[in-house]
């Protein structure tokens, strides 16, 4: 070579001799050592490998070098930006294994801990049952109707055919609100809600009524004196006891499964003329355990039937006293009690379980909304 390179600048060039380089390195991996979190390494990564980093502005140097200088500045200056980019890569890998064990220990659970100190209620399952049986009921067309728990008694009872001098009318069965005397009781039964209905309705009346009701009963396994009722009422013209026993049937059906069946006997209410007792097959044995000593049944004593409520065909004395003409139309009616429904569907052996609020009792029905 002849003659000064007056391209090249020894001070420039300064930063990529090899003493130079070194110290890079190890101001690098000292302070990727020194990283003690994620975050800090993010910052070392940019001084010591980002755009601006000293290795970064030597590696733009080498450009101004003799090309006999390149290759090995370019060597050195990668090699020296592998090793840091190693370092941080490492670094990295070990500051993630930390973090996510840290993570795994601060997040743990406790699958031991109870997971609902704040539990939610079961609807209770008289009202679930009742939904349950409107539905069934709405489905062939019924309306669903309400009345007032504290009712007249001429509703009550005289409108049903139910004379003064009726037992069902003592002190004994009946709250009377204030005095005996104030022609106001709790109701006894649903079947006031049938005579509101025909005062405000036209037939044809098809209706079923859910409702609580009273009754001077003590509270025990198998009595008690508020209780709910179900009654179906149909006024028509032709309307049949066919018609009243196929309802039935179907009815039985929907709450105890595909061919149970029913029977009738003949009973006697005020309300009604002919008037049955609704007997259900025994849902448990079919029938089976009659006369079989070796297989007895609980759930129906060995019966065979159950007695579930009460049916018949509207006395044409009640349909005069809400201005129906009994020529006309003809009309049934049968009611169960709710209570006595679930005790048979779910097994439930001591009424008092349904009335004393236990969520526990209510939970083991499930959640249903
Ligand atoms: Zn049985």
């Amino acid at each position: 070579m002849s003659g000064p390179n007056t391209s090249f600048d020894p001070k420039q060039v300064a930063a990529l001799d090899g003493a130079a380089i070194d110290a890079m390195v190890e101001d690098a991996t000292a302070a990727i050592a020194a990283a003690s979190d994620l975050a800090e390494l993010k910052g070392v990564r940019l001084a010591h490998a980002g755009d601006r980093s000293p290795l970064a502005l030597a590696n733009r140097e080498i450009g101004a070098l003799p090309p006999a200088a390149k290759a090995e500045a370019g060597k050195r200056v990668g090699q020296a930006r592998g090793a840091i980019k190693q370092s941080l890569d490492s670094r990295q890998a070990e500051l993630e294994a930390e973090r996510d064990t840290r993570v795994l220990i601060e997040e743990t659970v406790d699958v031991t801990l109870p997971v609902d100190r704040d539990p939610l209620g079961g609807r209770h399952p008289l009202t679930t049952l009742m939904e349950r049986v409107a539905d069934v009921f709405v489905s062939m067309g019924y309306d669903v109707v309400e009345g007032p728990e504290v009712e007249a008694e001429w509703v009550n009872f005289d409108a049903l055919n139910i004379p003064p001098d009726h037992p069902a009318r003592t002190m004994q069965d009946t709250f009377f609100v204030s005095s005996s005397d104030s022609g106001v009781v709790l109701r006894t039964h649903t079947s006031p809600i049938q005579i509101r209905t025909m005062l405000d309705r036209d037939p044809p009346i098809y209706v079923i009524a859910p409702g609580r009701v009273y009754r001077t009963d003590e509270l025990d396994a198998t009595h008690t004196p508020v209780f709910h009722q179900v009654e179906a009422l149909a006024v028509d013209k032709g309307i049949t006891m066919g018609d009243l026993r196929g309802t039935i049937d179907h009815f039985a059906e929907a709450m105890f499964g595909e061919g149970i069946r029913t029977r009738m006997r003949p009973s006697y209410f005020p309300f009604t003329e002919p008037s049955a007792e609704v007997d259900l097959q025994c849902f448990v044995c079919r029938g089976e355990s009659v006369g079989d000593p070796d297989n007895p049944c609980r759930t129906c004593g060995s019966e065979g039937w159950i007695e579930w409520g009460g049916c018949g065909m509207v006395n044409p004395r009640v349909l005069q006293a809400v201005g129906i003409d009994p020529e006309v139309y003809r009309g049934f009616a049968f009611g169960m009690g709710v209570e006595r429904t679930l005790m048979f569907r779910n097994g439930v052996s001591d009424m008092r379980d349904m009335v004393e609020g236990d969520v526990r009792f209510s939970l083991a029905f499930g959640l249903e909304a």
